[in-house]
């Protein structure tokens, strides 16, 4: 948590005067969009406008929460992104900790005077004039819950904003599932459900939502799941032209990774998929236990995030980065 020294400083920054933007990593996820949100409706409780800006647009099944219309989404509207960085006097940065991670907001945001404040789970964080970085913590959407509590003013969690951080916290726990999911945890949880948020209408808005195409790139990716390794490592792919054929949307893909860790015995699950534009592989790493997959990608694949969930790319064709995979992991063991 920040020193009691800088939430006074925080709390000194926080006033209706001032331009505040809240910012999230590139492919929002339901933890970057609950934080941001939450944070935002909160900051609105107080009597705050913030506005919260998205590198690029987000799945359809995160847009039922509170006041998501207002999301500035920078891809479509680059003035407008561009012009609020130039203005703001105070940058929250959610759910990610490198400039690299915001995509097209990245330039604007490393030249902007903004006093940058960070709240995020992930591993090894940039500079910024206020850090609250905890890699322990599950979801940057408890860390808000945190931080609002820091500030003595969990009074000023409503509905709105108790949705939108239960979101959060059950999309990276993968349901309350993965390691990191504590009592804590839990408490909190129980204490955003006693502020409103309802679980069966939640995880009913967010997970109930299968589109069709969905589920057909699904029985693919499924059908044909690999494992090398002496059954340890899962490997999982999909190209461009299945993604086209079988009409993929933004989000179709989110969680297959996750399935080559259902299997007996792996400890390693990875998903390579074809970018629809641009000529890179996405890379998709999911771990168990002490196997590190963020100093993995980091190392050899251009990316980074969790011990246990990281994301990486390669600019070689999806044969030559599975083979690359497999080789490095044969020396490597993983
Ligand atoms: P996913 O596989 O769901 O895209 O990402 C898993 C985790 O790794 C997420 O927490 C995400 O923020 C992080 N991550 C994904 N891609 C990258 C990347 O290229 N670089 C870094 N540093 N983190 C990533
Ligand atoms: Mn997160």
């Amino acid at each position: 948590m920040f020193t009691s020294q800088e939430i006074s400083d925080i709390k000194n920054l926080l006033s209706p005067n001032k331009n505040i933007v809240i910012i999230t990593h590139h492919n929002p996820d339901g933890d970057a969009i609950g934080s941001s949100l939450g944070l935002k409706n909160f900051l609105k409780n107080k009597g705050i406008e913030a506005t919260v800006l998205v590198p690029n647009d987000f799945p359809k099944f995160l847009k039922w929460m509170p006041n998501s219309k207002e999301i500035i989404i920078s891809e479509y509207k680059r003035k407008k992104a561009g012009e609020a960085i130039y203005k703001a006097d105070v940058i929250f940065c959610l759910d990610f900790n490198a400039a690299s991670r915001i995509g097209i907001l990245g330039d604007w945001f490393t030249k902007s005077w903004a006093k940058k404040i960070l709240i995020d789970h992930h591993q090894q964080p940039e500079n910024f004039d206020f850090v609250y970085s905890d890699t322990s913590v599950p979801a940057t959407c408890q860390m808000i819950y945190h931080f609002i509590e820091a500030l003595d003013e969990v009074n000023l969690i409503g509905k709105g904003v108790a949705e939108c951080l239960y979101t959060g916290i059950m999309t990276d726990t993968g349901g309350f599932r993965f390691r990191s999911t504590s009592a804590e945890t839990h408490r909190i949880t129980g204490n955003l459900i006693e502020k409103g948020a309802d679980p069966a209408m939640i995880s009913s808005n967010t997970w109930d939502t299968n589109t069709i195409s969905r589920l057909h790139l699904l029985a693919l990716v499924l059908g044909r799941i690999e494992t090398v390794q002496d059954g340890e490592v899962a490997i999982l792919w999909l190209k461009r032209e299945e993604l086209q054929n079988l009409g993929f949307q933004k989000g179709d893909t989110e969680g297959f990774v996750n399935y080559g860790l259902s299997i007996k015995g792996t400890k390693v699950s990875a998903f390579f998929m074809e970018d629809l534009y641009e000529d890179f592989i996405k890379i998709s790493f999911r771990s168990k236990d002490a196997t590190d997959v963020n100093q993995f990608s980091r190392k050899y694949f251009n990316g980074g995030g969790h011990i246990n969930a990281a994301g990486g790319r390669c600019d070689k064709t999806l044969e030559q980065t599975i083979l690359e995979f497999k080789e490095i992991i044969a020396i490597e063991k993983l």
